[in-house]
């Protein structure tokens, strides 16, 4: 079964056991680019086993920071770090155990769905979701689908845990099967204008560590197997509920009026990074070696830029010039009324009629001061995808790859 002519000395090689499998391609893994999204119980334990088994890149992204709550479910954080931030902790703790004297480990702290763009995923092997909620899982599985990047969905729920593994283009996607109640609560961030809420009930899963561990194993597993050239489960569920030990693959459908499935044909790479001012970049979109002149970049559907709203309850206009998704509730009552604390509302009211917004920015048709924001304060995320018109309505799209140095190592 093994090569017993193993050009390593088999006990001066950490990897000698696992290199024991027939099929196991060692080499795949240290060369393996893997992006692991959630640095909590199940992002913890997925990069210890990664760690251990001799992957070469990881890119650890989370938004949060580490609480005590945490510290029962995740092996890579110490109670002095509970305030800081779990995915530059996390790669931090990872690479000391890491196996790999050469592993490398970057991180990103920041919103998945707002703040971390598609080129990031064109650049992985695999997408290990390790996450908690609806609306992240939804913004991972478009970004693959969009790149063609295959990911693997984690959950887990007391003692239950499943594991999916999406391949695009191979249907199902992970969104094919989501139903009303779960498509809703991916908003749930959100008012009914696409504002941020001040304040959410955030979803506490009940579970244990002994849970996420499993899940983790399973899940990276799958990754392994992937990765060395085995054959997957694609658009499979494999569901394991421990109270009873009942371990099952359950088949998923293909939903074909799922809205998940757009994914670029070509993407162009553009040496500017989300610094760049928005002139700057349409300028050299518009240039000869790009789109040539007319060139406008179209953020319809993907993020909305918005420049005033007007009070709800005086009408008077407020400058906001920020994306939406920076933009507050709160901030629709202008400080006049806040601070006389006598304003009301119909509730009823086109609130869409109140805000003013721009997703389409040419050269000619905007104004100087937008044209003065850097791409960043615009709204889009770091080595974003961003998809521009020319003059004869033909679309192309562009990856802001100056970025690309700032956050990837290799
Ligand atoms: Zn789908
Ligand atoms: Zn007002």
């Amino acid at each position: 079964m093994f090569d017993m002519t193993n050009k390593y000395d088999s006990e001066n090689n950490p990897f000698d056991r696992q290199q024991r499998i027939g099929w196991w391609d060692q080499d795949k893994l240290r060369n393996a680019r893997i992006m692991i999204v959630g640095a909590g119980a199940i992002g913890n334990e997925v990069l210890k086993n990664l760690a251990l088994l001799g992957v070469g890149y990881l890119f650890i992204v989370d938004f949060d920071v580490v609480s005590v709550s945490n510290l029962s479910r995740t092996v890579l954080f110490r109670k002095e770090d509970v305030g800081k931030r779990k995915a530059e902790i996390a790669a931090k703790r990872v690479k000391e155990i890491g196996v790999l004297d050469d592993m490398l480990v970057d991180w990103f702290h920041g919103d998945l769905v707002w703040d971390l763009g598609t080129g990031i995923y064109r650049d992985m092997d695999i997408v290990l979701g390790c996450l908690d909620n609806v609306e992240t899982r939804v913004a991972v599985n478009k970004h693959c689908w969009l790149t063609n990047t295959p990911w693997i969905d984690a959950g887990m729920k007391e003692l239950g845990m499943r594991v999916e593994f999406y391949n695009p283009p191979n249907l199902p996607c992970y969104q094919c099967n989501l139903t009303k109640e779960q498509l809703a609560n991916a908003r749930r961030r959100y008012s009914c204008d696409e504002f941020k809420k001040t304040a959410i009930d955030e979803g506490k899963v009940p579970t244990t560590q002994i849970t996420s561990s499993l899940v983790a194993a399973l899940q990276v597993q799958e990754a392994v197997k992937y990765l060395c050239g085995q054959e997957v489960m694609t658009g499979k569920k494999i569901y394991y509920q421990g109270t009873v030990n009942d371990f099952d693959v359950l088949s998923k459908g293909v939903n074909v009026n799922c809205i998940g499935h757009v994914h670029y044909d070509e993407i162009v790479s553009l040496p500017l990074g989300v610094d760049s001012k928005l002139r700057d970049f349409l300028e050299q979109v518009n240039s000869e070696d790009y789109s040539d002149s007319g060139a406008v970049l179209d953020l319809t559907g993907d993020r909305s830029f918005v420049k005033s709203v007007r009070c709800k309850s005086c009408l008077k206009k407020i400058d906001i010039m920020r994306p939406t998704y920076r933009v507050s509730e709160k901030e629709w009552i202008c400080k006049e009324c806040r601070n006389r604390g006598d304003y009301s509302f119909d509730n009823d009211m086109n609130i869409e009629s109140l805000k003013e917004t721009q997703d389409v920015f040419g050269l000619d048709d905007c104004e100087e001061s937008i044209l003065d924001l850097t791409l960043e304060q615009i709204g889009i995320p770091i080595c974003h995808v961003v998809a521009v018109f020319d003059k004869n309505g033909d679309y192309k799209y562009y990856e802001l790859t100056g970025d690309k140095k700032l956050y990837l190592s290799r």
